[in-house]
């Protein structure tokens, strides 16, 4: 059984471990060797920043933490048992930005890679060699090797106090500014240029089921279908493409999804990003032969099939059942 799953950070990380414990794996660590379960993740890399001369995959690192043992339960991200010296003697240095947090476990995870990148291997290669180590269970695919930045177009006042548009990092815009400058635009720069990341569209092709995490449809799922090549292939595949809506009762479960779906012109609900995601088999470029939303709810979404069940990734067992449901969806037989 081989399954491929979009995602991001944080929702997507937590969905990965259902998955995994729907298809009898062990949620943390590694797989057992002789299941026939194969998880691929196509994980956002649009998100990546250099920051102190350090290459910062926050996607990938939420993936490979939470699957491998080592992420801080609480926050959803980053290393448990962090500490943050080497923080505190950057700002004591006055060195920019001082808004992002990098622990000092987490450091270490940054400098393996980035000496890596700058020894010439590509992020893909890194990424399995940071995962020898962590050993996730789960196949984790950068969606490119290629550098692609999410960028924000916001407007703030100017020299002159007139407002004044300016592409920032998208981090700068959700870490600093939590998502509270108004976007015009988000655009993933550098995604027209790249291809997707070693094994990402055989492992598409090759599907039993393709499943979207619940993941911001914006700059997680929506930067992963950026890369050129990726949509087609996820059109054409055999396999059943399911989606999870990280929409509940018109909110964002966490985070500040609305804010993204916003900039892009769909409204935050359920119905709504299941309409952006399109029907396969109705639309020209939609992804989705299925659509889980969350019990009680209702959405009128011609050609997807779409189920209701409990949404909230409260714990592993709940999570596992969302997955199940998908591959069901899907069309799998577990
Ligand atoms: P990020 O990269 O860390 O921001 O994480 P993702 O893009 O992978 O996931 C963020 C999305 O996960 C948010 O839009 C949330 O609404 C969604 N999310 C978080 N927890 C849950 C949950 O328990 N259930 C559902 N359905 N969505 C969730
Ligand atoms: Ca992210």
């Amino acid at each position: 059984m081989k399954v491929v799953v979009l995602v991001g950070g944080v929702g997507g990380a937590r969905f990965l471990l259902g998955v995994k414990a729907a298809l009898g794996l062990p949620p943390v660590g590694p797989s057992d060797d002789r299941t026939d379960a194969e998880i691929t993740a196509v994980v956002n890399t649009g998100d990546d920043v250099w920051l102190h001369g350090l290459r910062v995959c926050p996607d990938l690192d939420t993936c490979m933490y939470t699957l491998g043992g080592g992420i801080d339960p609480g926050r959803g991200w980053g290393r448990a048992e962090e500490t943050w010296t080497v923080k505190e003697e950057l700002a004591a240095y006055g060195a920019d930005p001082t808004w992002f947090g990098l622990g000092d476990r987490d450091i270490a995870t940054h400098l393996v890679r980035s000496r890596m990148l700058r020894a010439g291997y590509p992020l893909s290669d890194v990424t399995e060699a940071l995962c020898d180590r962590w050993r996730p269970g789960v196949r984790l695919l950068p969606m490119t090797d290629d550098r692609v930045e999410t960028h924000v177009v916001v407007e703030e006042p100017g020299q002159d106090g007139e407002p004044e548009r300016k592409a920032i990092h998208f981090q700068e815009w959700w870490v600093r500014h939590h998502a509270e400058l108004p976007a015009h635009s988000i655009v993933p720069v550098g995604a027209e240029e790249a291809t997707p990341g070693p094994g990402v569209l055989e492992a598409v092709e090759q599907a039993d089921a393709v499943l979207f995490a619940p993941s911001n449809p914006v700059v997680s799922i929506g930067t992963v279908l950026s890369v050129p090549g990726l949509r087609e292939a996820i059109r054409k595949t055999a396999a059943g493409v399911v989606g999870v809506s990280p929409i509940i009762g018109g909110r964002p479960v966490r985070g500040m999804a609305d804010a993204c779906l916003t900039a892009i012109g769909v409204a935050t609900s359920a119905e709504a990003v299941g309409r952006h995601y399109g029907s396969r088999s109705t639309t020209q470029d939609g992804v989705l032969d299925g659509w889980l939303i969350a019990e009680n709810e209702n959405v009128d979404l011609p050609g997807v099939r779409v189920r209701a069940i409990p949404l909230l990734m409260s714990d592993v067992d709940a999570t596992a059942r969302m997955a199940r449901t998908a591959l069901e969806l899907a069309g799998v037989t577990l």
